[in-house]
């Protein structure tokens, strides 16, 4: 009989459950560390599209996703007077379902439980060894088939596996924050749209997450201090746009602000250690598809392994070959939209370009039906 390969995870987020939930599934062993005391995600709200939709189907959360999940009618851009700029619809075939983070959280954790992931909390890891092993904050080492660094932006695991890597920063960030969602907020357009305002100095995304809760990401310059600080300057925030005024008025002290960043490394593995979601590939959020990205590229890793049966090094080789091409196009369309952000009307971004990795049918997803 052989013995069943098993696998050693740094980070609890998308990434990690992705790629835990498919190993187990096709029958490896799995382990997660997770830095944090629990297993829980931070943030307000989140898109998925239809080729994330696809994974969370065969990781078997997508009907949890779904249940409590928003679909928004269209995609609308408004100006500060109020006036409708630009209108898309997705169809059937490309849905874009928008979410709290913890509600695609807990339907992914869930969904690795079933399939039977081990978790250990409080487990820092600072190192990966690319003969395969994890090196722990308390000094105990993890030995593994395949080790993988989910360990997000600011990974350890990459620090450590000394990978070549082109940083790039933006000149803009997003505060995110869920705010009540109340009947009747908006009047003069359907207030199930995900709606883009756009003013001369800010942005704020209006984004229905549920029957109760609205998500905004504002968007500002990260050098304009003044609307870049939490709390959020409500007078400033309303002043730019005043229809939102009486929804801005319901934040709190909550928010968080973020810059945008990408990071591109010229492989994606060494040895028998891998780098998936944002320890690999962080984007700027202009697309909705860096977590879309991170369950797209864990699971093909898990099928990728599966076919390459003992040869670790070159299954995750050819994962590498297979994936890599879509995930520097969305990092390369996302970076762009920030770019393009100073002096745009918010014309309608979503073209064929844009709209090629939300088409996508990811690897390990062909023939099934949602
Ligand atoms: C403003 C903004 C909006 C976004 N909107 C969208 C969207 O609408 N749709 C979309 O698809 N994507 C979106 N993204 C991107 C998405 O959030 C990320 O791509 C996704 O969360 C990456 O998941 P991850 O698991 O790789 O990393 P993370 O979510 O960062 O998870 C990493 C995990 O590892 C743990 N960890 C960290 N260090 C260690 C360590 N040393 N040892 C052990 N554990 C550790 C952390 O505690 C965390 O649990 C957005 C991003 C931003 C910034």
């Amino acid at each position: 009989m052989t013995k069943r390969k098993h696998v050693e995870i740094a980070g609890g987020g998308f990434a990690g459950l992705a790629t835990a939930t498919a190993f187990r599934q096709r029958g490896w062993t799995a382990r997660i560390h997770e830095a944090a005391p629990e297993l829980r995600t931070f943030g307000a709200g989140i898109f998925i599209w239809e080729n994330g939709l696809r994974v969370l189907k065969v990781l078997g959360a997508f009907e949890a996703v779904i249940s409590g999940a928003h679909r928004a009618p269209g995609y609308e851009g408004r100006n500060t007077e109020d006036q409708r700029i630009s209108y898309h619809t997705f169809g059937d075939e490309c849905r874009m379902l928008t979410m709290t983070r913890q509600h695609l959280y807990s339907a992914m954790f869930a969904a690795a439980q079933t399939a039977g992931v081990d978790f250990e909390t409080n487990s820092e890891i600072v190192a990966a060894d690319p003969a395969g092993r994890l090196v722990g904050a308390n000094g105990r080492t993890y030995q593994a088939d395949l080790v993988v660094g989910a360990d997000g932006v600011n990974s350890k695991v990459r620090g450590s596996l000394g990978v070549a890597k082109e940083r790039t920063t933006f000149t803009h960030g997003v505060i995110r924050l869920l705010v009540e969602r109340r009947h009747r907020d908006l009047v003069s357009t359907n207030p199930d749209n995900v709606i883009n305002y756009w003013g001369p100095r800010l942005k704020v995304l209006y984004v229905p997450c549920n029957a109760d809760e609205l998500y905004l990401a504002m968007m500002v310059r990260k050098d304009d201090t003044e609307v870049t600080a939490i709390p959020v300057r409500k007078d400033i925030w309303s002043t730019e746009f005043p229809v939102l005024a009486h929804i801005i008025e319901r934040i709190g002290d909550q928010g968080r602000f973020d810059t945008y960043e990408t990071t591109k490394l010229d492989r994606m593995s060494v040895g028998r250690a891998a780098l998936v979601g944002d320890s690999a590939h962080p984007m700027p959020p202009t697309l909705g598809q860096g977590a879309g990205c991170a369950i797209m590229n864990a699971l093909g890793m898990a099928v990728a392994l599966d076919e390459a049966g003992d040869d670790i090094e070159g299954g995750l080789r050819v994962w590498d070959q297979r994936e890599r091409p879509l995930t520097d196009h969305t990092q390369a369309v996302s970076g762009k939209y920030v770019r393009a952000r100073a002096g745009s009307d918010g014309a309608n971004k979503w073209d064929a370009t844009a709209m090629r990795t939300a088409r996508h049918i990811p690897t390990g997803t062909a023939g099934i039906t949602l």
